[in-house]
Parts: C-alpha cells; sequence; structure tokens
C-alpha cells in the first residue's frame, strides 16, 4: 500500500515534469514544481542540481552553477541518491535527492528515485540546449555580446513594460577604426573590438544592453540616468596593443549619436533617431557625440527627399545653368563669369545651397557636375556658331573628384566632344585639409595646365591650407571668399583686419603670377577697395547676379562694359 502511494508520487513526477517544457524559462522550474507535487508521496526533503561546464565559444566563461530546486520545510536525511552525467561537451551534472528528515528510502524506492534523476538530467539538458541555441541566436559570435536581433528583443520587452521611456539609445562607431587595422594588423583589430566590446557590455550590463550591430558600429541602451557616466567611461577607454616591442596604449575614441526615448516610442523610432543624430555627428568634426534634435529629423528628411528627387530630376532637365559675369577691375570690363547650378523644381528656383551640401555627402555632385559641365561646354560651342565672343566660363567641381583618378581625361575629353578649345574652361576647385587630397589636387592641376585649361580655387581663405595652396600649387586664380568683404563697406574707416588681410593676399597672389578674383562685391567701396589694391577682378551683385543663359548672352552681345560708379 505504501509502496503504492510511493509509485504514485513517481508518476506525479513524470505528469509534471513534463509539462510545457518546450518553453525555456518553464523546463528547469519543473524539477521544482515536480518536486512539490509528489514530494509528500515520495517522501521527499531536498533536491539539487549543479553543472559545471568548460569554456565554449558561447560561454567563454564556462559555467558553475549550482541550484536548490527542493527543500522541505521539515529539513531532510544525508542518505539519499546522488547520480553525476558527463555532458558532450565535457561538462558534468550532479543531480542529488534526499529523503525528508526522519525517512529512509529503500532499495526498490531508491531505483525508482534514480529513475527520477535521469528524467530531471534530461529536462535540464534539453533547457540547457535550448537556452544555447536561444543564446547563438542572439550573440554576435566574434565579441561575445549580443547582437541586433538580441537587441532588439531586449528593447521589445522594455516596450512591452512601458519602460523604454526610461531609456537613451545611443548609436556608436569607433572613430578612425580602419586605421587601427592598418597600423596594428587586422588580427589586433579584432581583439581590439573585442576588449571593447566587453568592456561596454560590462559598463551597461544590468540596466542596459549593449550590442554590435556589424563591423565597428554598435548600439546600446542606457538608463537616462547614466548618460553622463557614459560619456565619462567612453572617454577614458583606452586597451593595450600590439606585441613585444610594439606594445602600446590605445587610447579609443567614439562618435556617438544619443537620443532620450519619449511615452510613445517604439524600438524602430529610438534606432531611427538615434542613427539620425549619429551622422549628425559623422558630419560634424568638432563634435563626437550628438544629441538627437527635431532639426535634425528635418535635415535628414531633406536629405532623403533630394537624393530620392535627384536622379529623376536630372534625366528631366530641371538642373539648369546660370552664369554670373565677373568683371576686371581695372577697366569695368566683362572678362569672364561663373557657371552655377539651379534647380527648377515645380516653377521655382531651388537655390544650390538646399541641395549641393546633400548631394555632396552622397556622392551624386559629381554626375551633376559633369552634367553642368556638358551645358557649359555646349553653350559656348553655340555662342561661337553664333559668333558671338564668349568669355572664359568657369565651372565648380566638388572636391569628391579628386579620388576619380580619371577626372583630368573626362574634362578633357568633353572639351574634345564639343569641339571649343580649352581656353574658355577654368576649373574651380575648393580648398583641401588633408595631404593625400593636395597631391590628388596638384597632379589634376599640372595636367590642366598642360593642355591649356586653367584652375582655380574657390573659397580661398574659408579653408586651413590656405598659404600652402598658393606656394605648391600651380593654379591661375585664386577667388577670394566673400566672407572677406562684409566689413570693407563705406562705413569702415578704413583699416579693418579683413582689409589687411586681403591686401596682403591680393599682393601675393600678384606677385606669383597668378590672378585674384574677388567674390560677393556688392558696393562701390568694396570694388573700389579692391582696386586700390589691385585684384584683377571682381564678382558680385553690385556688378551682376548669377543670370539665366538668354540673359548672359545679351551681356556678351553688349559692348560688356560696366559702370560700378554710382
Ligand atoms: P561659389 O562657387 O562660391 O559661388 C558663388 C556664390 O556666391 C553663388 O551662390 C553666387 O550666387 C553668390 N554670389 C555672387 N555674388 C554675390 C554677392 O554679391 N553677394 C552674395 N551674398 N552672394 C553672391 P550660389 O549660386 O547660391 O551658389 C552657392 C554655391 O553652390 C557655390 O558657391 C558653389 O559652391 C555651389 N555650386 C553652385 N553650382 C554648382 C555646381 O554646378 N557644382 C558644384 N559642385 N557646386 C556648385
Ligand atoms: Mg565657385
Ligand atoms: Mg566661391
Amino acid at each position: 500500500m505504501e509502496n503504492c502511494a510511493f509509485c504514485g508520487g513517481v508518476l506525479k513526477f513524470f505528469e509534471k515534469i513534463n509539462e510545457n517544457v518546450d518553453n525555456i524559462d518553464n523546463a528547469m522550474d519543473n524539477i521544482t514544481v515536480a518536486a512539490e507535487a509528489a514530494a509528500e508521496k515520495i517522501k521527499l526533503g531536498k533536491v539539487t542540481l549543479s553543472l559545471d561546464a568548460p569554456p565554449s565559444e558561447l560561454e567563454p566563461e564556462g559555467v558553475h552553477k549550482y541550484g536548490e530546486f527542493y527543500l522541505s520545510s521539515k529539513g531532510f536525511e544525508e542518505d539519499g541518491v546522488e547520480k553525476q552525467f558527463t555532458t558532450k561537451e565535457g561538462g558534468v551534472v550532479c543531480i542529488s535527492f534526499l529523503p525528508v528528515k526522519g525517512e529512509k528510502w529503500n532499495i526498490s524506492e531508491k531505483s525508482m528515485i534514480a529513475v527520477l534523476i535521469k528524467s530531471c538530467y534530461i529536462i535540464s539538458g534539453r533547457a540547457r540546449v535550448m537556452s544555447l541555441m536561444e543564446k547563438s541566436l542572439y550573440t554576435d559570435r566574434m565579441t561575445g555580446i549580443c547582437n541586433t536581433e538580441g537587441f532588439m528583443r531586449y528593447g521589445g520587452m522594455l516596450v512591452a513594460r512601458h519602460q523604454l521611456v526610461n531609456y537613451a539609445a545611443a548609436f556608436i562607431n569607433i572613430k578612425n577604426f580602419k586605421y587601427v587595422n592598418q597600423l596594428f594588423g587586422s588580427r589586433q583589430g579584432d581583439v581590439l573590438l573585442r576588449k571593447f566590446s566587453q568592456a561596454m557590455d560590462r559598463f551597461v550590463k544590468d540596466d542596459g544592453k549593449f550590442a554590435r550591430l556589424g563591423g565597428d558600429n554598435f548600439v546600446l541602451l542606457i538608463k537616462k540616468g547614466r548618460i553622463t557616466d557614459l560619456r565619462a567611461f567612453a572617454d577614458a577607454l583606452s586597451f593595450e596593443m600590439g606585441e613585444g616591442d610594439m606594445r602600446q596604449l590605445y587610447n579609443l575614441r567614439l562618435r556617438m549619436g544619443i537620443y532620450e526615448a519619449v511615452e510613445t516610442d517604439t524600438m524602430g523610432d529610438i534606432m531611427n533617431k538615434s542613427s539620425i543624430a549619429f551622422n549628425a555627428a559623422r558630419g560634424d568634426e568638432r563634435k563626437d557625440v550628438v544629441f538627437f534634435s527635431p532639426l535634425h529629423l528635418e535635415e535628414a528628411i531633406h536629405k532623403k527627399k533630394i537624393s530620392t528627387l535627384f536622379p529623376t530630376a536630372l534625366d528631366n532637365g530641371e538642373f539648369v545653368v546660370y552664369y554670373q559675369p565677373k568683371v576686371r577691375l581695372s577697366d569695368n570690363k566683362l572678362c569672364g563669369c561663373e557657371a552655377l547650378c539651379r534647380w527648377i523644381r515645380d516653377g521655382k528656383i531651388v537655390p544650390p545651397m538646399d541641395f549641393i551640401p546633400v548631394l555632396e555627402t552622397e556622392g551624386s555632385i559629381c554626375r551633376l557636375d559633369f552634367y553642368v559641365f556638358e551645358a557649359v561646354c555646349a553653350d559656348i560651342k553655340r555662342w561661337l556658331e553664333m559668333g558671338l565672343d564668349p568669355v572664359r566660363v568657369s565651372v565648380n567641381f566638388s572636391k569628391r573628384h579628386l579620388h576619380n583618378q580619371r577626372l583630368a581625361d573626362q574634362i578633357l575629353g568633353i572639351i574634345r566632344k564639343y569641339g571649343i578649345d580649352g581656353s574658355y574652361i577654368e576649373v574651380e576647385l575648393t580648398e583641401m585639409t588633408g595631404a593625400e587630397d593636395f597631391t590628388a589636387m596638384s597632379v589634376f592641376v599640372d595636367r590642366m595646365k598642360e593642355n591649356g585649361v586653367a584652375t582655380s580655387i574657390d573659397d580661398f581663405g574659408t579653408g586651413y591650407s590656405s598659404l600652402n595652396l598658393l606656394k605648391d600649387l600651380d593654379v591661375d586664380v585664386i577667388k577670394l571668399d566673400k566672407s572677406f568683404f562684409t566689413n570693407i563697406n563705406d562705413a569702415d574707416g578704413g583699416i579693418s583686419t579683413d582689409r589687411i588681410v586681403v591686401k596682403n593676399i591680393v599682393n601675393m597672389v600678384n606677385e606669383l603670377n597668378m590672378e585674384a578674383v574677388s567674390e560677393g562685391v556688392e558696393t562701390h567701396a568694396q570694388a573700389e577697395f579692391l582696386r586700390d589694391t589691385h585684384c584683377s577682378m571682381a564678382q558680385g551683385f553690385l556688378f551682376d547676379r548669377p543670370l539665366p543663359k538668354d540673359e548672359f548672352e545679351k551681356r556678351l552681345s553688349d559692348e560688356g562694359f560696366y559702370a560700378d560708379k554710382g
């Protein structure tokens, strides 16, 4: 009779332990549930399980766990059943069942308990495999931290609990990581990624999530109150790199876009907004950390709109060329012009500053520049055919072209295609900062000179390497940026820093046998000052605004003299 009760307990145990075992969270709890359900009948006092697993890819530190799954309030006896199992990966699972205080199991009972232990082993093994499978699904192999799926799952859980609003999200990239690979080799680069990931993971751990998106891009969720700590932690990150004599401390610098969640945000919203803030950080050399602002969103929408509309607009001929005259200051005669692009969209003129910077960042500016250049060559050819005497037309070429080693060939090819003389063309480039860029620019300028095409440096004085450029680049024209002239007007008594700077630049330009063009000349006083300074040419609203093609043609057919002295 007693034995029958024991058997009933054993059956109860089996029934309970096999309930809902497909759910990992339940599987281990089932041992407790089954033990509780069967405890009285099988006279159970205590159930324990320990697991020792060696280190593996998914568990780099191995596993050492001990758990009590059942403990009777009456206490327990030491003489029970204990079994050890060795797992395939070399781990050891030890499960022990002890009878309740004052009871003793006989041999047949002990053998039934041994069967229960075996079933616990199978259940716990299955739970472990399932949790490892889940872990591998949500773990980044290379660094061992969470991957994108795991991150989204964690965030989804916060959303479901209405807790996301307490968090900030950051989109993170390691600055100059490609140089780490170049300097120390890609294997060391991987080591750095791992060390960095582990350090950040430990920092974020308990109340957030740090995840690798891929490459050196990361994302994190952290309680809003820890943002300041995060920034301090990120600022102090440094790791030992290299081997042997090459060993050195490497200070890591991060670029971060941070967004603080609001009540209505989904995971999609916070990913989107932190990456928009990140893009703003990437576009701003002076700031490594940028907090999201609605303005960034507007900019991103604007950018998206421009890049989507651009290809069709170009095919539809929505981009047209305006020409702004340049005037020789010694005789006030039209001596050249600059081709400036306009986007005619729905009958309205979109100014270049609304679309050129966007096309610059995504690279399609190169297509536009060639489009404008072809249009200019076609116009010059037509003016010649009309019997007009065209002036030299300067065309803006973005600095993005300088990475194109065929730039010079392409420009010369187009000039040839339209059968015009290279002397009608001047290529305007802007100042560059890097040494690599300088070399590319210098090679390009020399190729143009050999082929009789003039070159100029645009917006001179707004970049960094101005004086080196003057000395080492064989350009024909220096265009002084219009920002120099805002302070040079009638009210200005005579001595201003800008006057001194302009005077000296123009002097240097003249002495180097180049020509100076001043841009943005709007007043008589400015023109007068420039004439006194022996600046060769001026371009600005004082003489003409950028003109549509037919109006500019009238200037070409006129005598071409301007009177600036009102
Ligand atoms: P930029 O090459 O420095 O062109 C001179 C800019 O100064 C033009 O602006 C012109 O309209 C403006 N400007 C001329 N005179 C005056 C003046 O007296 N006062 C003031 N305040 N401004 C004056 P725009 O046409 O708006 O073009 C802006 C910039 O867009 C250009 O600056 C150039 O960098 C870029 N851009 C225009 N067309 C093209 C193009 O086809 N390709 C490339 N890559 N860039 C272009
Ligand atoms: Mg220009
Ligand atoms: Mg300019």
